[in-house]
């Protein structure tokens, strides 16, 4: 290639690479896998070799990748936070050894620490006497986003680091935060329902969730995080490699990955990546390959970095396993809700060790974007998730007479007209009788997180179902032991086991009930919320969706969800089955309202707080027995007061209402 032709080849990946960046960081959609993209960017890096010149200091190849989002402050980082050189091969992973060799002096020893590279987002802590003061995102690795009061909900992070050493308490520690990924697929469930587009990998996830402007939805988002990297700010020579620093962060009670071993050669680093590559999902989240450290501190310093990344240390990444096949069907499925998603059917094929025969397609606007027809060979991906995804369509080995495909109009179950809303996603099936959201209603109802009933799995219900013995969730406490047995597979004793678990049901806490019921937007969480605060399905099938909203952590989506499902005949006739059967109504699920330290109390929170969110200020309310609302009136007993309080803060005042400071909270809670 020449000059010429290498300029235009070099223009060209880079509109290409910053087009893919920001899919990536931008909108959190990445529409090509981290592997294709990681070879766009060899390509460059080997162009800009051969032809130095060409080299810009704004080039991809340069400089760390992102921004910060701009709607937080953005905050400057003490030390840059870098990316890290990735390979995927053993040749390359034995360049940089070399390369690392060479930087050192001659038979100079030296060891590596390798590490899972958790697949989340970069966060870094700055803790000053002890307190966590600051949380930031890398952004482009010299400022990012400070985001402080969203990682404040991460529950397994200290916010506070007491060790009487001025040089363990002024401190910067980082770390990946991630989501496990059953946790990633519930929420992603829950975003399919609620019309969201689900998130493509749990770094999207995370990147979204600490996005988000509310720390309360923050809270809501089962986040976690492991550390790798402390600093002192008082510099001390306390830590003199990456070994002791990860056992220093254990000891001061971060969370710490417990997977890292010290290598005293590459051959044992390769053994470390190829065993985690065949075991990357005995893990509950996603790694995406493992970084690999020189050990030594001094060492690392001597290395020094690149203006992207550091010398000491690379990502030797896992290839995402792909495969092709031909799509030979798309089918829709019915979810309880009325949501109709894809589902491509596909020539059987083999893929990380299964034999796979259908993939999702998401949405419309996923299938629309990827333009899949019947027929095309398609690749297929399975990443974390279990469920595999078509990841593209090879448009190459088009059939010649392909068509597009349609999207359906009407239910394929039921046959009524499928409506999309204007702004959404997701196509429905507005008829709440339509037989599949009947059956995924019972068997959400049925679940281990909703009235755990063993025994009433999909087949049961369908059989149940189909012999007419129930129509909805509130007949299976009518069933009879002789009329199940006699159903096909069934018999007594699996007759009998279903009863009874059916019958331990009846007391389930009421959080529980709410959250079976399967109100559209009704989570776990909002479930309890509604449980402690309402006490009975009947004072909540009473409650205004304004007294619903009043309650901390209800927004209007939930409650207007929560009155139009009690506004429905059908439902309230299948809450009458419940009740008739004598299932538990009342109580919280949780604690009491009438005993513990705050009992019958009310809490408003205003402004932000430094060491609590205000959710979880209203949980610790909660399990006082006491209730946080959200507007201040004359039944309002305290209003706590954070930094740049709002319009509650006044109006305590003018009603007289006691006001706490953050500090008088923390005292009545004993903390
Ligand atoms: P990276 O994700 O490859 O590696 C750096 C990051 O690894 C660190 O910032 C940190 O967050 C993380 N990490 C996880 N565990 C770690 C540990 N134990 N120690 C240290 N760090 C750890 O690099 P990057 O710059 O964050 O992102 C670039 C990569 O993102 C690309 O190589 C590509 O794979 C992917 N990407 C993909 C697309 C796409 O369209 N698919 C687009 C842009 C970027």
């Amino acid at each position: 290639m020449d000059k010429r032709e290498a300029k235009k080849e070099i223009n060209r990946l880079r509109a290409e690479i910053q087009h893919y960046d920001y899919l990536y960081y931008v909108l959190a959609a990445p529409e090509i896998s981290d592997y294709e993209y990681d070879q766009l960017m060899k390509k460059l890096e080997a162009l800009e070799e051969q032809f130095p010149e060409l080299i810009s200091p704004d080039s991809p190849t340069r400089r760390v990748s992102g921004e910060p989002t701009k709607i937080f402050p953005v905050v400057s980082h003490r030390k840059p936070m870098m990316s890290l050189a990735n390979t995927y091969s053993e040749e390359d992973i034995r360049d940089f050894d070399r390369r690392v060799r060479n930087l050192l002096r001659d038979n100079e020893p030296y060891e590596y620490v390798c590490e899972l590279k958790i697949d989340g987002l970069a966060i870094s802590m700055l803790y000053k006497d002890g307190m966590m003061m600051r949380a930031a995102t890398r952004g482009d690795g010299e400022q990012g986003d400070d985001v402080t009061n969203n990682v404040k909900t991460i529950r397994s992070l200290p916010l506070k680091v007491v060790t009487g050493d001025a040089a363990l308490e002024n401190l910067e520690v980082r770390g990946e935060v991630y989501f496990n990924r059953a946790d990633l697929s519930s929420l992603n469930q829950e975003r399919v329902e609620n019309n969201e587009i689900p998130f493509a990998n749990p770094r999207n996830a995370a990147a979204g969730s600490l996005k988000l402007q509310d720390p309360r939805q923050v809270a809501k988002r089962p986040l976690k995080i492991f550390c790798y990297w402390i600093e002192s700010v008082v510099e001390s020579q306390k830590i003199r490699n990456h070994i002791e620093g990860l056992d220093i962060l254990r000891q001061l009670h971060f969370p710490v990955n417990t997977h890292y071993i010290l290598c005293k050669n590459i051959d044992e680093v390769i053994r470390f990546w190829s065993e985690w590559q065949k075991n990357r999902y005995s893990v509950p989240y996603d790694i995406d390959g493992i970084v690999v450290k020189v050990n030594s501190y001094e060492q690392q310093q001597r290395l020094g970095s690149t203006a992207k990344s550091p010398r000491w240390a690379i990502a030797f990444k896992f290839e995402t396993e792909q495969t092709e096949t031909t799509l030979r069907e798309i089918v829709w499925q019915v979810g309880r809700t009325g949501v109709v998603t894809p589902v491509a059917l596909l020539e059987p094929v083999k893929l990380m060790g299964s034999t796979v025969s259908r993939a999702t397609l998401h949405n419309v606007e996923e299938l629309q974007r990827l333009d899949v027809r019947i027929g095309d060979k398609v690749i297929l991906e399975k990443g974390g998730d279990v469920i595999p995804k078509v990841v593209r369509v090879v448009l190459e080995k088009r059939p010649p007479d392909s068509q597009p495909y349609l999207i359906p109009d009407t239910c394929p179950v039921c046959g009524s007209k499928l409506i999309r809303q204007p702004g959404e996603i997701a196509l429905r099936c507005e008829n709440v009788a339509c037989p599949e959201q009947v059956a995924r209603r019972i068997e959400h109802f049925a679940s281990r997180r909703a009235m755990d009933i063993e025994g009433l799995g999909e087949k049961v219900v369908e059989l149940l179902l189909n012999s007419k013995l129930i129509r909805d969730y509130g007949d299976l406490y009518y069933l009879e032991k002789e009329k199940i047995a006699s159903l096909e597979r069934m018999g007594e004793k699996s007759a009998e086991n279903l009863l009874a678990s059916l019958e331990e049901s009846k007391n389930k806490p009421l959080s529980r009930l709410i959250f079976a019921l399967g109100i559209p937007f009704v989570g776990e969480g909002a479930a309890r919320l509604l449980a402690v605060n309402f006490q009975s399905i009947d004072n909540l099938t009473e409650a205004s969706a304004g007294e619903m909203e009043e309650v901390e952590g209800i927004g209007e989506k939930t409650a207007q969800s929560v009155v139009s499902f009690f506004n429905q005949k059908e439902n309230i006739e299948v809450i009458e089955k419940l009740k008739q059967a004598g299932i538990n109504f009342s109580g919280t699920g949780t604690v009491s309202r009438t005993s513990g330290q705050f009992a019958g109390k009310t809490f408003v929170f205003t402004g932000s707080m430094e060491r609590l969110s205000r959710n979880e200020a209203a949980e610790k309310v909660r399990q006082r027995g006491g209730i946080a609302t959200n507007s201040v009136s004359s039944k309002t007993d305290f209003v706590v007061v954070g930094k740049d309080p709002g319009s509650k803060y006044q109006k305590a005042q003018q009603l007289g209402i006691r006001i706490l400071s953050e500090e008088e909270f923390l005292r009545m809670l004993g903390e």
